[in-house]
């Protein structure tokens, strides 16, 4: 399927343009409309007015739902307000991943992670790229939920600059598991502290050893090298994580309270 890149120069505006997309949020505007929110590949984040979209013979083939991916066609907004969605083909059938609750619950906390963490109209095809993958990954049959989702965020965060410093300590650069005493991490510091730096820093949480085991495992996927993430590991990450990006956000996602254990 051929993929029109944003381009201002090219595309007066008006024009309708078309990217891969993934629907990230879904809301009742009325009885036939909705506001829908998508990542877009090459787009970014963009909100649009689905007129008419809930509609059985409506353009989009009626209302459409959270992790719907497909190609969308739209006309970006000019200033101020809401784009326009032209059209929405979904290609991704996600039968298999609605029906298994602790998959579904996941892609939710995906979806939002991603929606939470990128402004509008600020294109990240690596992250569109990330969250299409763990959709596809997490409607797979016995998926190893918990390490699929802790390497999303992992890698989502380090798109997004937003990870921190997770190999060494951030106030003496000790490798994390090098120092005397515990290991914290710090989102206010920014990253992982030795047991000595740790002392004066109040917003901090003990992060134990699976979790070192887990992050380290993180480490040496992203760096190419074959790695095991078991179940207990991934899990200490995925609460070390949500921790992180609960005070980055300044708020807990709805969603982490159904993921995080
Ligand atoms: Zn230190």
């Amino acid at each position: 399927m051929p993929v029109v890149s944003r381009d201002a120069a090219r595309y007066p505006p008006g024009m309708p343009e078309r990217e891969p997309a993934i629907c990230l949020r879904a809301v009742d505007y009325s009885e036939t409309s909705q506001v829908l929110q998508f990542l877009t590949r090459n787009a970014g984040v963009l909100s649009l007015m689905g007129k008419g979209t809930k509609r059985p013979k409506s353009s989009t083939g009626g209302a459409v739902d959270l992790l719907a991916e497909g190609e969308l066609v739209f006309i970006a907004k000019k200033r101020e307000g809401l784009g326009v969605l032209v059209e929405f083909t979904e290609s991704v059938s996600r039968r298999s991943l609605r029906t298994h609750a602790v998959a579904l619950n996941a892609a939710l906390y995906a979806l939002e992670l991603a929606g939470e963490s990128l402004a509008e109209n600020d294109p990240h095809p690596d992250v569109f790229d990330l969250l299409h993958n763990v959709l596809v990954r997490l409607a797979e049959p016995n998926v190893p939920v918990p390490a699929v989702m802790a390497y999303f965020q992992w890698r989502l965060l380090r798109n997004v600059g937003l990870l921190g410093q997770m190999h060494a300590c951030t106030g003496c650069g000790v490798g994390a598991s090098g120092g005397p005493g515990r290991v914290y991490f710090s989102s206010a510091q920014g990253g992982l502290l030795c047991g000595v730096c740790e002392r004066p820093v109040a917003q901090k949480i003990r992060v134990d050893e699976q979790a070192l085991a887990g992050l380290a495992a993180l480490a040496a996927a992203e760096a190419g090298h074959k790695a095991n993430l078991a179940d207990p590991q991934a899990r200490a990450v995925l609460r070390l994580l949500d921790y992180h990006v609960t005070y980055q956000l300044g708020h807990r996602l709805r969603m982490s309270r159904h993921v995080i254990e």
